[in-house]
């Protein structure tokens, strides 16, 4: 039985990776299967046939997506709070929060794209950093949370989900029409939904998903 020392100084280990005789990975761009090698941290892994790579070993890749994954969760709570636009028109003042941007879709004409942007731009990015943070936290101390497998599969199937990036895109794209009608200003919930988008992108390219695999698996079998 390992002491929390012990699993605690494996943890901060580049990589700790297990007995991977006869694995074999394949390249995402053209399929050509390599046998798994262990790399050292800053190293990558490229494919022989078309030289992308397929995976590496990130430098403190563990702490590196914890503390972006926490980042970026406190950003997503600070959204909630701020003004994320401000319209002047009219003699009208609006200011817009960012859930409220999505409930007044849904209780108006637009429920079903009111519910869409309430899933892709909301829920799903606080199911990834929650997810990212419920696998990675125990992980520093060499330890597995409960049902972190499923989670795990879960943020990677859920990732084409999250679509921060697009809505903020479609915001600047509206900001610009609504500038001809109306005053338009950017509010800190913009450049904190922005700052989020950031670290949830940071937080899962930190650790590449085969050493989170072999980090969970190693701590369940400690
Ligand atoms: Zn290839």
């Amino acid at each position: 039985m390992k002491s929390r020392t012990q699993h605690l100084r494996e943890a901060s280990h580049s990589w700790p990776q297990p007995d991977k005789q006869g694995d074999t990975a394949a390249c995402l761009f053209c399929d050509t299967i390599h046998d798994l090698v262990d790399i050292q941290e800053g190293e990558a892994a490229y494919c022989k046939r078309c030289g992308n790579i397929i995976y590496q070993n990130r430098r403190a890749s563990l702490v590196r997506a914890t503390c972006f994954s926490i980042s970026a969760l406190i950003f997503m709570l600070v959204v909630q709070f701020l003004p994320f636009l401000t319209l002047n028109a009219a003699g009208l003042q609006r200011e817009l929060t960012l859930i409220n941007t999505t409930t007044s879709l849904m209780r108006t004409d637009a429920p079903i794209l009111g519910a869409s942007v309430l899933v892709f731009t909301i829920l799903a990015p606080f199911f990834l950093i929650c997810g990212m943070l419920y696998s990675t936290t125990p992980l520093l101390a060499g330890r597995c949370a409960p049902g972190a497998e499923y989670v795990v599969k879960w943020v990677y199937r859920a990732e084409p989900w999250n679509m921060v990036e697009v809505f903020l895109l479609g915001v600047l794209v509206s900001i610009l029409k609504l500038a001809q009608v109306a005053d338009v200003h950017i509010n800190a919930g913009f450049w904190a939904y922005a700052g989020a988008m950031l670290c949830t992108a940071a937080a899962i390219a930190g650790i590449d998903r085969r050493e989170l695999w072999d980090r969970l698996e190693l701590a369940n079998e400690s």
